[in-house]
């Protein structure tokens, strides 16, 4: 057990000799009053399934086990599994999973998360929240702390510069309920850029798969028209002029002319597109 006296990743660093590795995103949290404000935007229930991605010196890690019904962490660096154990060996309720997370199908986890939280490695912050969403059907919530401009993307609007695929597979089936600025402070060591805690709750189920393959083809050339952009991911067996073609018709059926660019349209006249390309081919 980390000395009460200590916070407890400041202990666990100097009892288990760890140096943080920049190259995993390990900034790891050294102030627990962000658990409390985590539990609240994350709505903590003792029934959930929560899944954490790097759980690092376990500080996140053992606020969740003692709060709810299951939680499963992945973590990529097993030179931290001492200091983990440390944290959570004694929780029955907690299972971890050494290896990459985009690697790990997250359907696969048994039983399957309903929430995700955690205090995300920067270079895979999005595609987390992505998998986490689309891997996992009964996902209700994603409470994540990322680089700012990782929140800002997941957020941003038709036009804004940040608005991108990543956006657009977000907003189609979900909701942003807080974004709150966090202190690079609360992070050892401190990070060269600004974090924030991002909330999405979902509102919608998924898409059918073919979606994210339309938004991935739109965004490919973003600068381009969406029609040609489609054209050149050949969904199915069609030719790339039959595509454009029913692009084209699909586009002028929710209003937008020929040359619309991908990030011009929002989440629901993605979903609405798709479906209308879907319904076309019969
Ligand atoms: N949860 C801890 C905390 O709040 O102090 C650690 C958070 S730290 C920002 C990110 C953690 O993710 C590190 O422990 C790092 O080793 C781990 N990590 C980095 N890349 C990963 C990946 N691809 N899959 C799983 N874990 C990863």
């Amino acid at each position: 057990m980390a000395d009460p006296k200590q916070q407890a990743s400041i202990e666990r660093m100097r009892r288990f000799d760890i140096r943080p590795r920049r190259k995993l995103g390990q900034n790891f949290l050294i102030d627990n009053n962000i658990l409390d404000v985590i539990s609240t935007a994350a709505d903590l229930h003792v029934d959930d399934v929560v899944l954490e991605v790097g759980g690092g010196l376990g500080v996140l890690s053992e606020f969740l086990a003692a709060r709810v019904s299951k939680l499963q962490v992945i973590e990529i660096d097993n030179k931290l599994s001492d200091a983990l154990d440390d944290a959570v060996g004694g929780f029955e309720n907690v299972l971890v999973h050494y290896g990459d997370a985009v690697d790990i199908d997250f359907g696969e986890l048994d039983p399957k998360p309903t929430k995700l939280i955690a205090n995300l490695p920067y270079n895979v912050a999005a595609t987390c929240v992505i998998k986490a969403f689309y891997e996992l059907p009964a996902l209700e919530l994603c409470c994540v702390m990322a680089q700012r401009e990782v929140g800002e993307r997941l957020t941003a609007k038709p036009s804004n510069k940040l608005y991108a695929g990543t956006s657009v597979l977000v907003q189609a089936i979900s909701d942003n309920t807080t974004t709150r600025k966090l202190s690079r402070n609360i992070f050892h060591p401190v990070p060269n850029v600004d974090s924030s805690l991002v909330t999405l709750k979902r509102t919608a189920e998924n898409p059918p798969p073919e979606f994210n393959a339309l938004v991935h083809g739109a965004f490919a050339h973003r600068r381009k028209p969406l029609a040609g952009s489609l054209a050149l991911i050949r969904r199915g067996h069609d030719d790339a002029d039959t595509i454009k073609q029913r692009a084209v018709a699909a586009l002028a059926e929710l209003g937008y002319d020929a040359n619309t660019r991908a990030e011009q349209l929002p989440a629901t006249d993605f979903l609405r597109l798709n479906e209308l390309i879907s319904e076309d081919r019969g």
